[in-house]
């Protein structure tokens, strides 16, 4: 499956269906019981931060999370460690929350702006003060 960065943010009703994401789940109970499985988690190393760990330590982890239309097939699963698999599954939850943040940043900086605006004035009357000593001495200069 295709996707393209924009429609990255964006999540697919099918793909979050909980009898898909149920099924995907079990697929991947069941990947983790195959030898396939005990043979990648053997060789320690977190598929992310490519650390050595424990094969106890390390995490069944969907490159393309279900939830993004991943399945748990062997080519979308890797050891992570846990520290790189909380973070990761942090990412996907906590999309809507840094659009949310980015909407209010982006509105900030619109009220910043229209609160420039509004200080323009004041910074205009100080301009003006400098403009009238620039005036005067240009005045004494034509005089
Ligand atoms: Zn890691």
């Amino acid at each position: 499956m295709k996707k393209s960065p924009d429609s990255f943010h964006i999540l697919d009703r099918a793909h979050t269906d909980p009898a898909r994401l149920k099924r995907e789940r079990e697929k991947a109970r069941e990947l983790k019981n195959t030898n396939w499985w005990r043979t990648q988690i053997s060789k320690g190393l977190c598929h992310y931060c490519h650390q050595k760990f424990k094969a106890s330590a390390l995490t069944l982890d969907h490159v393309i999370p279900l939830a993004r239309g991943g399945t748990s097939t062997r080519g979308n699963c890797v050891p992570a460690c846990k520290p790189c698999n909380s973070s990761k599954r942090l990412d996907t939850p906590t999309d809507d929350l840094f659009a949310q943040l980015e909407r209010e940043r982006i509105e900030k900086s619109f009220s910043l702006g229209s609160l420039d605006e509004t200080s323009e004035p004041n910074s205009d009357e100080f301009d003006e003060d400098s403009d009238d000593a620039a005036d005067s001495d240009s005045d004494d200069d034509f005089r």
